[in-house]
């Protein structure tokens, strides 16, 4: 069996701030509360939940954007979160970011060869006569005319600029992508041309991706397995199959009942969530869920439900009724 390419135990990012005008009251926002699982090579992980549940937070963990307050990130066997200065520049060729808005991650004040061709001169990949030759087949790769290398990010349409971000976090050759909400800003014809040009990249340089996303259906169309955040937390995680057919957790049962059916005759109850996402730094005793969840009952209120695997499906959940809904 392979080894994972990426480990995460445990993670937690506790924000710490001021609380009211006294110095000494702090309050500690739980941002993302002891999040574990493993990708491995080849494979697209989906981690899906509501703006503000801590799926962002977890990837700039794993990009070493942000330190993480506890746990572990062991990336091709390797402590990621214990490397510092050049140990981890030279890991960094090997994991690259997609950002959600792809104008706002490229410096507008350069051109499309100079955004494509920094990674490569920070990373020393190449001598200066073969940047350009390097540039041009990327642009290639990405489906982006050669001509193109000469302009501005502000000349583009959103979904041609994603593939600049795209050909820029390839031209490292990296192992693992990190796609953090790549396609939500998108028009929905062209998130699907998007989705599937990761897809073909995947297949054709052998890439494994960390797909960070609120919406289901996305997460569902490109990932291999899923998990589901809430609050900080993981609630579900499993197989892309047993997750969308037979999904154990309210919440992942909510968040599926959104997502349109593609046959008009084949009806979906669709599950309204009450209330906003709780506060991370006031979060609901028991089950995160409780306050929001139509089956809650007295022990959701006082005991926190640790992931099982479910019986029936062979994917784990989070819940006190796990296998009985
Ligand atoms: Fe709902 Fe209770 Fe399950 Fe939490 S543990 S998801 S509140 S039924």
């Amino acid at each position: 069996m392979k080894e994972p390419l990426l480990q995460v135990d445990g993670l937690k990012k506790h924000f710490v701030s001021q609380k009211g005008f006294r110095k000494s009251s702090k309050q500690v926002v739980k941002a993302v509360d002891g999040v574990s699982f493993d990708i491995n090579p080849g494979e697209t992980f989906g981690l899906v939940g509501e703006s503000g549940c801590g799926k962002s937070t977890t990837g700039r963990m794993i990009m070493q954007m942000l330190e993480a307050t506890e746990g572990t990130i062991t990336f091709d066997g390797e402590r990621l979160d214990q490397l510092s200065g050049k140990a981890l520049k030279k890991a960094r060729k090997d994991f690259q970011m997609i950002f959600q808005d792809p104008y706002a991650s490229l410096n507008p004040r350069m051109t499309v060869r100079d955004i494509i061709a920094e990674p490569l001169i920070v990373h020393e990949m190449e001598t200066s006569n073969g940047i350009d030759r390097r540039v041009y087949e990327l642009l290639d790769t990405v489906g982006l005319p050669r001509k193109v290398a000469e302009r501005y990010p502000h000349e583009f349409s959103g979904g041609q600029r994603q593939r600049i971000g795209i050909a820029r976090a390839l031209a490292v050759k990296p192992k693992l992508i990190i796609a953090d909400e790549p396609v939500s800003a998108l028009d929905v014809s062209i998130q699907s041309q998007v989705l599937n040009l990761l897809k073909d990249l995947q297949d054709e340089f052998d890439l494994t991706y960390l797909f960070i996303a609120h919406d289901l259906s996305v997460v569902d169309f490109i990932s291999d397995r899923i998990g589901v955040m809430y609050l900080g937390k993981l609630v579900e995680i499993g197989d892309r199959d047993s997750i969308i057919q037979n999904p154990q957790h309210p919440y992942t049962k909510a968040l599926l009942s959104a997502v349109p059916v593609p046959d008009p005759r084949a009806k979906r109850e669709r599950i309204v969530l009450e209330g906003d996402l709780p506060s991370p730094s006031n979060p609901p005793s028991g089950c995160p869920f409780h306050t929001r969840c139509p089956f809650a009952w007295d022990r959701c209120v006082n005991e926190t439900p640790e992931l099982q695997t479910a019986e029936t499906t062979g994917h784990t959940a989070a819940c006190h009724l796990l296998d009985e809904l």
